[in-house]
């Protein structure tokens, strides 16, 4: 059982086929050299969780390095596996890697066999009637919903776990701190008994702990949304919309499996000809606002927020977003990189398409003009200045830099950039 997005027990459909098909089975996670190009917070996080899950299986969990597509069938190779059991992956990278993982597996006679994914429902499985893909978010929500999926799963009784001799010597040597899946859960039970009734308001109010802060632990599958899903209460608007969250995940994880080239380029050509800022002066304007020193308190407060903790509010994700491409008239691209390099959460598909919304060149059908404003924004979202406040100590002194820009002037700016593309 080889563990990538899925680094939990409970819940978990590739694993307990291994062990329905084999009455022993070898847990093996294998440190990409490729995780490299994830950010030092996501990669810590990671340790964390796999040794988090080590502990779980009482140490059977083997830990190597090195290149998944010589590793793996290795292994397999040297325990007389027949199959590597996996939950598929649905990303550029992680189908390009399994589909060389296959070939290597298939030159000694065995396979790869893929069970289930890290979402509800697996990328490519919401259709239309005609078996085309949506592309409109609303319609492919109600479409999910109605395709539903399995109650979750026990984690497995007593599993039989080979164990190398060699298994033992990383992963508990690290010094990290675990992250273990009954604390994610201890989580989710939490803010299912809280703020989750109040979701629809409190969602929005970046100075409350109105979400549930689990996208680094479904990122990684230590908790799956099979398992949120089912704990939710039909009949609650509040519930309705945390589940239509997860499905803005499940839709982005669709959309880039079927446009890959969207990971980093616009979704809508028709954005390839909008002008953006490239030079040296536009380099100057990314440093400060990534460094949060923009003058505009709800973009500096998400800034810091992102630094010192990896996350970053949802409402807030937005408006900063908003600011670097309408405001500053810097690629989304660049945001996207500064963003998978610092969140804890990262995630190529929400991320990048979170980004492509914001900049209007995403799924979305009219929505260049929705330019956030943010000194409105902050007077709505944390209207006693609360939220700002904390991530900005400075903010009333003389320490704290003026606007760096005029955001109507920019948003005009914005605007005829846009109207030029119509006319070009
Ligand atoms: P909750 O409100 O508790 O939502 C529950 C779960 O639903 C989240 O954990 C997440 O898995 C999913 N979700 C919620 N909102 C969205 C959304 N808009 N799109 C996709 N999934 C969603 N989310 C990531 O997981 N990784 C990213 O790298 C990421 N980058 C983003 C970049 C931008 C510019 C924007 C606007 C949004 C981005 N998001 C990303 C989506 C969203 O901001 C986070 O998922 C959310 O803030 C996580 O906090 P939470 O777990 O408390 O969310």
């Amino acid at each position: 059982m080889w563990m990538r997005r899925d680094l939990r027990l409970a819940d978990n459909p590739a694993l307990s086929a291994a062990l329905a098909e084999s009455s022993e089975v070898l847990p093996v996670f294998v440190n990409d050299p490729a995780f490299g190009s994830a950010g030092a917070v996501r990669r810590l996080l990671l340790d964390s969780m796999v040794v988090g899950l080590r502990e779980a299986m009482g140490g059977a969990l083997m830990v190597i390095d090195g290149d998944p597509v010589t590793e793996i069938p290795a292994i397999a190779e040297r325990i007389g596996a027949r199959t590597v059991y996996v939950a598929k992956d649905f990303g550029p990278y992680g189908r390009r890697r399994d589909e060389q993982v296959a070939a290597a597996l298939q030159s000694s006679g065995r396979r790869i066999r893929g069970v289930g994914s890290p979402y509800a429902v697996d990328p490519g499985g919401v259709v239309k009637d005609d078996g085309k893909p949506y592309s409109v978010f609303t319609p492919f929500s109600r479409r999910w919903r109605e395709h539903g999926w399995a109650a979750p799963l026990e984690a497995p009784v007593d599993p039989n776990w080979i164990t190398l001799d060699d298994s033992a010597v990383e992963g508990g040597s690290s010094g990290v701190e675990p992250v273990t899946e009954s604390s994610v859960l201890d989580r989710w039970a939490a803010f299912r008994d809280g703020s989750l009734d109040l979701y629809k308001s409190g969602r929005d109010l970046p100075a409350i702990e109105g979400t549930s802060r689990l996208s680094p632990y479904l990122k990684f599958g230590v908790v799956h949304p099979r398992q949120l899903l089912a704990d939710l209460d039909p009949t609650s608007p509040d519930h309705a919309t945390f589940a239509s969250e997860l499905a803005w995940r499940e839709f982005y994880a669709d959309v880039l499996l079927r446009r890959p080239e969207s990971a980093w380029s616009n979704l809508d050509l028709r954005f390839d000809r909008i002008s953006v800022d490239t030079g040296r002066s536009a380099l100057a304007r990314f440093a400060t606002w990534c460094e949060g020193r923009t003058g505009f308190p709800i973009v500096d407060a998400g800034m810091r927020q992102l630094a010192e903790t990896g996350w970053m509010h949802n409402r807030v994700r937005m408006i900063v977003a908003s600011f670097l491409v309408k405001d500053l008239h810097l690629p989304w691209q660049w945001g996207a990189r500064f963003f998978m390099k610092h969140l804890l959460d990262g995630d190529l598909a929400s991320n990048n398409h979170g980004w492509q919304w914001a900049a209007g060149s995403g799924t979305d059908a009219a929505p260049y003009f929705r330019i956030f404003n943010p000194t409105a924004q902050q007077q709505r979202w944390d209207p006693e200045g609360e939220y700002v406040a904390r991530w900005i100590p400075e903010l009333g002194t003389n320490s704290y830099p003026k606007p760096m820009v005029d955001h109507a002037a920019e948003r005009a700016e914005a605007l005829s950039r846009y109207a030029a593309t119509k006319r070009s």
